[in-house]
């Protein structure tokens, strides 16, 4: 899994799975605005080809092949695709246009949107349904995942240390989540978040030109370098989310420009608004929509709570777990990590047959899935639970801080240091310490 620095001397070349065999789609329309700019494997291209899955093969415009693919034609004696104009990515409209593809896989936010790809597009069966995978040079798919994951009027030197910690991820977990795909990313969350080439604006072109084959180094090797929307305030360690041995770049740290002390009570830390670069100190709740794009309706990421009558939480737990449970009698944090991020927690209930039961969820992402009807914002809570003399919870409130996992970069934290005129590698260096910059192609 782990790159070394030296293995790797020109620009790759990355699958990305755009349509997925578990989207279990078996008929999908593709646009192609300029097909002479194209070449197929058989048969001749229109402006739109229906592709459908018939039995284990692929139906195309009412042409049967067992896979299919669209390639730009090469106009240079290089063997990889135009446009390959030295490794830049170019904005055309005449790239081919895939209709609905699924994103947010599972989340609320899940739904259907139109992608346009550059590189080459290919379609396969797989166990009768589509299977749909573009082939592109690597710096021409990181300008459309780093603004997918921000807004373009963000400051540049944010995305630039976007831009570098987004390849660097890449190259270090190529071929790690879709193992059974032969795929190297997937084009939603679980990998990171890629929808073509649709609305790119100019300042992503301008940041990858500036940081081309940059990558984040740690001794000898590529950095694993792990992100999330906010950190809360301290950042979390990798081994508390993931299994597998602590990485030394990815301990925790607070998210302050100086040593905070703040950090040593974790329960006042939750319960109140200390001065990290994601807090309101440096980056304000209405700027965040601005800045962020429109990923979610909240503006408050870095403080919130949530209310759940007993009725309510139960019927939540029931449901995800898939439970008979009448009541829940206590929820109680077993084991915490540096950020607060609870990653053991045990639910006391009562069953149908009223007798008490336990359930332990054993990782930030099961507590998080588990107490929403959708999915928390972060582990990192505080519960209260309002209690009669003896008797049930009548409401759990839950006090929290931070959005996702908080491992690596914290992205408002980032905001936070770029808005206030910290540099790119200022930023990288405070997250993932000891490492640093390096061109590697
Ligand atoms: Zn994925
Ligand atoms: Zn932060």
């Amino acid at each position: 899994m782990a790159n070394t620095v030296n293995q790797i001397i020109k620009e790759p070349i990355i699958s990305v799975g755009i349509i997925l065999p578990k989207d279990k789609k078996t008929e999908i329309v593709i646009d192609l605005p300029n097909p002479s700019n194209y070449k197929i494997d058989s048969g001749s291209l229109s402006k739109r080809l229906t592709v459908k899955c018939q039995w284990d093969a692929i139906l195309i415009n009412n042409k049967l092949v067992n896979k299919f693919t669209i390639e730009p034609i090469d106009n240079s004696n290089n063997n990889e695709f135009p446009p390959h104009t030295a490794g830049f990515p170019l904005r055309s409209n005449n790239y081919p246009i895939i209709q609905s593809v699924t994103t947010g896989r599972g989340f609320h936010w899940q739904k259907e949107i139109q992608v346009q790809l550059p590189g080459k597009i290919i379609i396969k069966n797989y166990n009768r349904y589509l299977f749909i995978i573009n082939e592109l040079p690597v710096e021409q798919y990181l300008p459309f995942v780093a603004t997918s994951e921000m807004s373009p009027d963000c400051p540049p030197t944010l995305l630039e240390a976007q831009t570098i910690a987004a390849r660097s991820w890449l190259l270090t977990n190529r071929k790690v989540n879709h193992p059974e795909l032969n795929i190297d990313v997937c084009n939603d969350d679980c990998c990171q978040r890629y929808q073509g080439v649709m609305d790119v604006p100019d300042q992503s072109l301008q940041v990858i030109r500036k940081t081309y084959g940059q990558i984040l180094r740690y001794r000898n090797e590529i950095c694993n370098a792990r992100y999330s929307k906010c950190c809360g305030g301290i950042t979390e360690s990798f081994e508390n989310v993931w299994e597998g041995k602590p990485i030394p770049y990815l301990s925790s740290i607070p998210d302050f420009p100086h040593y905070s002390n703040q950090t040593n009570d974790l329960h006042n830390f939750i319960n109140s608004s200390p001065p990290a670069f994601c807090s309101e100190k440096y980056v304000k709740s209405s700027d965040i929509q601005k800045y962020l794009g429109k990923v979610d309706k909240s503006d408050s990421y870095y403080r919130w709570n949530i209310s759940y009558s007993q009725k309510e939480l139960t019927s939540i737990i029931n449901q995800k777990l898939d439970l008979e449970a009448t009541s829940i009698i206590n929820i109680s944090p077993l084991k915490r990590g540096y950020s607060g991020r609870i990653t053991e927690l045990k639910i006391f209930y009562t069953d149908k047959s009223n007798k008490n039961k336990s359930i332990v969820l054993n990782s930030e992402y099961k507590i998080r899935n588990v107490l929403h009807k959708q999915f928390l914002y972060s582990s990192a809570i505080i519960i209260e639970q309002k209690t009669q003399r003896n008797s049930l919870p009548e409401k759990f409130k839950f006090i929290g801080a931070g959005w996702g996992h908080g491992v690596g970069l914290c992205q408002i934290g980032a905001l936070g240091m770029a808005l206030n005129g910290y540099s790119a590698g200022n930023i990288l260096q405070h997250y993932f310490k000891n490492t640093k910059i390096e061109k590697i192609y």
